[in-house]
């Protein structure tokens, strides 16, 4: 819905809206579907990315079982063309030396897929498609929120073009630099990584069999994700200088350095997309909750990308907020502070054990110590060979 109707609508005198969602990536996309019929609008700041009509956008994401079982459900997950995903059947770890390394098999835990890899482009674009055909969802874009006011009756948002939406409940979903946790004085806990996710796309000589590998090195963790075809996505989260280096790279240049990186697994590589660079931080909030408002997605929790639970994570915030939210009495206010609570309750321990969990790793992997590498490589080896605690493993990683 373009930005006018947004403030006829407010105009008219209908914008008394049950939720306002702000951030409309991934996560608050998934969120205004899941509420519906709730009274929703969705602000969003930037308008929506054409997907690439050559080639594959250059962000991809590992997308669990549990969470492509939710997005079927909300009709968005058929929309995506299926030749531009990729399940992932297998995935390689290689630690640091020889005796460390690790496979899982999605057959081992009964399975189809570990994951699948989706681009961020057309998970964005089948989000869009569903909002659209949806016809109820009030789309404020592109608008940035300016303010929130908040009173025992209500939430006032207003946002930078003048428009003020009332509503029960305000809900940040707008990344992690979050102006709606500002506003709430919601304050993050946050650690630089002093680290980049290089991504790009190669195309490689040798097929990946739907595997994805994974290489704990002395400069940080590479990952080559399988994508439909010959093609793999890279995300090597390097530190800042590596990354600089790799970034100023020619494309033959940084190919050969991949291709040696990753031990000539999948043969020759070659460049298909420029290669670009995400800063690594890691977040923590201690409340996912005040007053008439909460966070979901990055706004409430960013964590390092090298186990793909970042986005998992967001979605997972969804369905049990929508859960939450869907399952009230009726007539009780969406911004009951009881409600609020139970959300805040149920999604405490993932995200503090995933987030731990991605930081130990990533803190264990990039210590000199000859104590950390016995460890790391030896904990590795001795995990490949535990069937039973590498299946409840990946079935966490599943949900
Ligand atoms: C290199 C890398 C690889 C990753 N790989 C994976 C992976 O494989 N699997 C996985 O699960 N996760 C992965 N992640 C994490 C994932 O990218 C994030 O968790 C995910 O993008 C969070 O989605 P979100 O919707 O919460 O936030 P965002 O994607 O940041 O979206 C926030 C939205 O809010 C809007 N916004 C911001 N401020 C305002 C404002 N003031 N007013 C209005 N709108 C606003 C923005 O325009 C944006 O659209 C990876 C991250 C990195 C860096």
């Amino acid at each position: 819905m373009p930005p006018l109707l947004c403030k006829a609508m407010v105009v008219m005198g209908s914008m008394k809206q049950d939720v306002v969602v702000v951030g409309g990536g991934p996560v608050g996309a998934a969120l205004s579907l899941a509420l519906q019929p709730l009274r929703v609008a969705l602000v969003e700041a930037h308008p929506p990315q054409a997907l690439p009509t050559q080639g594959f956008d250059v962000r991809v994401y590992a997308i669990s079982p549990g969470n492509i079982t939710f997005l079927e459900a909300l009709g968005v997950w058929g929309r995506i063309d299926a030749a531009r995903i990729q399940p992932v059947a297998a995935m390689s770890i290689q630690g640091d030396r020889a005796d460390g390394h690790l496979v899982f098999r999605a057959e081992e835990a009964g399975l189809p897929a570990l994951a699948v890899i989706v681009e961020g482009a057309a998970l964005q674009s089948a989000l869009e498609d569903a909002i659209a055909e949806q016809g109820q969802i009030i789309r404020c874009c592109p608008a940035r929120l300016a303010a929130i006011e908040r009173d025992a009756a209500q939430v006032r948002v207003m946002l930078e073009d003048g428009t003020a939406i009332s509503a029960q409940l305000v809900i940040g979903s707008d990344g992690r630099d979050s102006a709606v946790r500002r506003a709430a004085g919601l304050e993050a806990r946050e650690s630089d990584y002093g680290q980049l996710g290089v991504v790009a796309h190669f195309e490689t000589a040798q097929p990946h069999h739907g595997t994805a590998f994974q290489w704990f090195r002395g400069d940080g963790v590479l990952a080559l994700l399988p994508l439909p075809g010959h093609r793999v996505s890279m995300v090597w989260s390097t530190p800042r200088p590596h990354a600089e280096a790799l970034l100023a790279l020619d494309d033959e240049a940084l190919a050969a350095k991949v291709h040696a990186a990753s031990m000539g697994v999948l043969g020759e590589l070659k460049l298909l997309t420029r290669a670009a660079g995400f800063p690594l931080r890691y977040n923590r909030v201690a409340r996912l909750i005040e007053s008439r408002l909460a966070l979901a997605g990055d706004a409430a929790h960013s964590v390092h990308p090298l186990a793909g639970q970042g986005l998992n994570l967001g979605f997972r915030d969804v369905r049990e907020l929508a859960a939450v939210l869907q399952s009230r009495a009726p007539r009780q206010d969406c911004g009951d502070y009881a409600l609020l609570r139970r959300y805040e309750r149920a999604r405490r321990e993932d995200i503090a054990t995933t987030g731990f969990s991605a930081d130990a790793l990533q803190s264990l992997f990039a210590s000199r110590s000859g104590l950390a590498a016995a460890v790391r490589n030896s904990g590795l080896g001795a995990l490949n060979g535990l069937t039973a605690l590498k299946s409840l493993l990946i079935r966490h990683a599943a949900a």
